[in-house]
């Protein structure tokens, strides 16, 4: 009887599927603080992002390696060293910031850093996910990111760090110092520190995400491709 009700096309019926439709929207939206019309549209678009974590200490070709997972996933890769270079680059009031810090190869303060992070972010609300390259880098880094991305029903799917040891990262930094222009690739007592820094407080964010078994590492020695490849079979195999 109610089906044949719904279906018929009279007046008095037409107002009544209304009524219903509004009633039912409006109980939802009590149970369920969200608007029903907005759910099918949030869902179908988070639900398809991925956000990476591209992890591993400076000089273990995350860089190289995000550029070719960009084209392949078309995700955008946000890498917090390259937007403080552009900041500086610039002359910016947060350039200035970051620069006293960059240059001994220490770590720019968090808040300065999760700020900036977040702003990109923020520009970016039709991307299919992210990849995150050199951030987080600290356990506060870490946990606001999360809860950042669950603010927009967005999560963290892994974090895959490359794995490379301190002696090849020194030798493939200094010789990334010839063309990059970078001070902090061209002296290697800062190389040091920067690993020093990776291994003290870095490293810890790989033990964050492995609790929620997000953490995977593969080995970062090799060919471009065949890391590349490496990378691959893993976020593939991500489901
Ligand atoms: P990268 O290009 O990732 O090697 O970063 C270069 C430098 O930028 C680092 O040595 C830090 O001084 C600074 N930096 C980049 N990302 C972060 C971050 N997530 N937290 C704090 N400092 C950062």
């Amino acid at each position: 009887m109610t089906y044949i009700y719904f279906l018929s096309s009279n007046k008095t019926a037409v107002a009544g599927q209304l009524f219903m439709i509004k009633f039912f929207r409006k109980i939802w939206k009590f149970f369920f603080k969200k608007d029903i019309s907005k759910l099918a549209f949030s869902d179908t678009n988070t639900a398809n992002m991925v956000n990476l974590i591209l992890f591993g200490p400076p000089g273990s070709g995350k860089g190289t390696q995000a550029l070719k997972l960009v084209q392949k996933y078309k995700l955008l890769h946000i890498s917090t060293g390259d937007l403080f270079r552009y900041e500086i680059g610039n002359k910016t009031e947060l350039g200035l910031k970051a620069k006293a810090f960059m240059e001994k190869g220490e770590l720019v303060p968090d808040e300065v850093t999760i700020g900036m992070l977040k702003n990109k972010v923020e520009a970016n609300p039709d991307v299919k996910g992210f990849i995150f390259d050199g951030f987080p880098r600290t356990i506060p880094q870490a946990e606001s990111l999360d809860k950042f991305l669950e603010s927009k029903d967005q999560k963290i799917q892994a974090l895959i760090a490359l794995e490379v040891d301190d002696n090849e990262i020194v030798k493939r930094i200094l010789e990334r110092g010839k063309t990059s222009g970078r001070s902090d690739d061209n002296d290697e007592s800062i190389i040091r520190k920067r690993i020093e820094v990776y291994n003290h407080s870095t490293s810890t964010v790989y033990e964050y995400y492995q609790q929620f078994g997000k953490s995977y590492s593969i080995d970062g020695l090799g060919t471009i491709e065949e890391i590349f490849n490496r990378l691959c079979t893993r976020i593939d195999s991500l489901g």
